[in-house]
């Protein structure tokens, strides 16, 4: 039997490198990555559910090109007894079960192996409905990180004191209660992953989107020129650049306006007027 060679750019070498992973038979499953390449850690009971919507398009060309990179920590071989148990009653009574201390503890410990401790340079965080919400700001600052380790919760969560132990920040998709943490955790890396230069094909589309400047975006329009009796707002088939940045500009703010004044009193104070358009 002759050894057949392991697939073109699947084995570390030159600037592709490969980090230890507990589970050394998914290596081979797993694209290469550029040394030092934003890497999210995801310790979690559903390893499965990963790349996931992560794994198509842009995002998933990227990962494969090795701009970015996913390795997934599961759990459930750090839970306790024969049949490596990871949750128990919560304390106090009440419904439901609760994430061990111990087991996520040992699972984040493992996660943390290589990473910088300053954890602007690598945040520790846990989806949570209890979270700080999260923002494209947030995303930035995420994505200018080295990388990001990211704990996904189940049932009803896990247990205060790792959190505390870890110096963990928790962060939240939105006022609504998710059945785990596995679709909040691609939320918060597609949102982050976008933002790493060379991932989107056109860079300016990261700029000039919506929260990029404070604004919801523009309506957009694109072939055929007229639909179902409506036709392309006649500024967008002028060719006058000045005009058309200008109409969009208005378009963003009337939008904003309209459907966030929460966003709209925000962006207000940043250009110093108040609503009545004074400076
Ligand atoms: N008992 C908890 C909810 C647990 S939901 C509470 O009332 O706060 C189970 C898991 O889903 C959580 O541990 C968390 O990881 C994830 N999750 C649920 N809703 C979420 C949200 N809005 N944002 C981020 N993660 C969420």
């Amino acid at each position: 039997m002759t050894d057949t060679p392991p697939p073109m750019g699947r084995k570390s070498h030159g600037r592709l490198s490969i980090s230890a992973n507990r589970q050394p038979r998914s290596l081979m499953d797993e694209p290469p990555r550029i040394k030092g390449a934003w890497t999210a850690k995801i310790v979690t009971l559903f390893p499965d559910a990963f790349p996931g919507t992560l794994g198509l398009s842009l995002l998933g060309k990227a990962r494969e090109l090795g701009l970015w990179a996913l390795e997934t920590i599961d759990l459930r071989p750090f839970g306790i007894g024969k049949h490596h148990n990871v949750d128990d009653t919560p304390a106090g009574g009440g419904a439901g079960m609760v994430l061990r201390a111990d087991v996520v503890g040992a699972a984040l410990a493992q996660a943390r192996i290589g990473t910088p401790q300053d954890r602007a340079l690598w945040p520790v965080v846990y989806l949570s409905p209890r979270g700080a919400p999260l923002t494209q700001a947030m995303a930035q600052r995420f994505a200018q990180a080295e990388g990001m380790t990211l704990l996904c919760g189940r049932f009803e969560g896990v247990d205060e004191r790792v959190l505390e132990q870890f110096g963990i920040e928790e962060v939240s998709i939105g006022d609504f209660v998710l059945t785990g943490g596995e679709v909040a955790a691609q939320v918060l890396i597609d949102a982050t992953v976008r933002l790493i230069p060379g991932v989107l094909g056109n860079a300016d589309s990261a700029v000039e989107e919506s929260h990029s400047n404070g604004l919801l975006e523009h309506p957009q329009y694109t072939k055929p020129a007229e639909w179902e009796g409506r036709a392309i707002p006649e500024v967008l088939m002028s060719g006058h650049h000045g005009k058309i940045e200008k109409w969009r500009h208005e378009m963003s703010q009337a939008l904003t306006r309209a459907r966030r004044p929460d966003l709209w009193a925000q962006y207000l104070q940043k250009q110093g007027k108040t609503d009545a358009g004074e400076a």
